[in-house]
């Protein structure tokens, strides 16, 4: 049977977001293979969150025991090695996420699985699957093969499939035996601190201007923030924007920011690397201005302006007034 394994991602007891989008592609694959999608869920005292998953997958297998309550790759991998051996799906989907960039490339190395990192998509032909990732700054896709092999293992981007939504038959959970000779965990497990939450939540926010490193000088803020308090939009920027220190992190969109799901989400100067993008995935309708025409946030754009945005924002200001 084409069983397709996703590995449940989880922090501070919720489960991730990349989880539910992994389940959605796992379950729409299942479905045209005539497979079937597992969960497969390691961590300590995590009980409570199982329904969750039982309710979008076809079986979850749950390794709870303290040793992996707080996420240490040697220690998951071995779990997953385990279950990887024993069960023998055809593909394991795995998040690209620091979680996923710690566990996968080791895990290749013991199963002598092949892996694709950073896919945007992934297909399923004749038993053997095949993926799109992007290159040179998501400016290319190109379309990956694999040699035939017992087993596959995928990391897919965040933001790249939607949410699985729950289905009314509950799948089958089951508790394997925990493997014998763990490693002892390499990492210790502090605190977790949370961002701050600064002035403005983005994340709640209905209106983003956000702003690139296409703003070229801090100087040229203000004329950004007039256009957001014009247009009652919350201010948004890129990670550039911040590691230049213009404007604090808690106005970060992306994968090391935050997601936000606006109305309406306004690009300025932002190119649309694929670690921004993935911060927008729930966004309603985006407009991009940016004067490279073929820069990739035109991809996921609704409307754009291949234009420099100092010509834009002082038309836009003055049509306001
Ligand atoms: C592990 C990791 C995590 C990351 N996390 C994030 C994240 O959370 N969020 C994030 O944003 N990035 C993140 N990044 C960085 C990401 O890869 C990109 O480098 C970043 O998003 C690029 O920001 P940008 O689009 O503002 O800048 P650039 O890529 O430099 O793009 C600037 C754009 O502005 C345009 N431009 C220039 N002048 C003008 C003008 N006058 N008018 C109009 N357009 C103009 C240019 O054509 C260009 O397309 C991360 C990277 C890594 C490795």
């Amino acid at each position: 049977m084409n069983d397709i394994f996703v590995v449940v991602e989880h922090r501070g007891g919720v489960i991730r977001d990349i989880t539910f989008e992994l389940l959605h592609q796992g379950r729409k694959l299942a479905r045209e293979s005539s497979g079937r999608t597992t969960a497969v869920f390691l961590g300590g005292g995590i009980g409570h969150l199982v329904p969750q998953l039982s309710s979008r997958a076809d079986r979850v297998l749950v390794l709870d025991d303290e040793r992996f309550a707080y996420f240490d790759g040697r220690v998951i991998q071995a779990g997953l090695f385990h279950l990887l051996q024993e069960y023998r799906p055809l593909l394991t989907l795995i998040g690209q996420t620091s979680w996923g960039l710690d566990l996968a490339p080791g895990l290749a190395v013991k199963t002598g699985y092949p892996l694709s990192t950073d896919c945007v998509d992934i297909g399923l032909e004749n038993g053997r699957p095949h993926a799109l990732r992007q290159i040179y700054a998501g400016k290319v896709f190109c379309r990956v093969s694999f040699p035939e092999a017992p087993g596959y293992l995928l990391t897919v981007r965040p933001g790249a499939f939607p949410a699985a939504a729950p289905e009314t038959l509950p799948g089958e959970v089951l508790s394997p035996v925990i493997p014998a000779g763990l490693p002892a965990p390499g990492k210790q497990f502090l605190e977790f601190i949370e961002s701050e939450a600064g002035e403005v939540d983005i994340a709640q926010a209905e209106f983003l201007v956000s702003v690139g490193r296409g703003v070229g000088e801090e100087e040229n803020l203000p004329q950004v923030k007039e256009l957001a308090r014009s247009l009652g939009a919350a201010l948004s920027c890129s990670r550039p924007v911040v590691d230049k220190k213009w404007l604090p992190k808690y106005h970060q969109v992306g994968t090391s920011g935050k997601t936000v799901k606006p109305r309406v989400y306004l690009a300025l100067g932002i190119s649309g690397a694929f670690q921004h993008l993935a911060g927008i995935s729930g966004a309603g309708t985006v407009i991009a201005i940016n004067k490279d025409p073929k820069a990739p946030i035109f991809r996921a754009a609704h409307y754009g302006v291949a234009e420099d945005m100092f010509k834009i924002i002082p038309a836009l200001l003055e049509k306001l007034e």
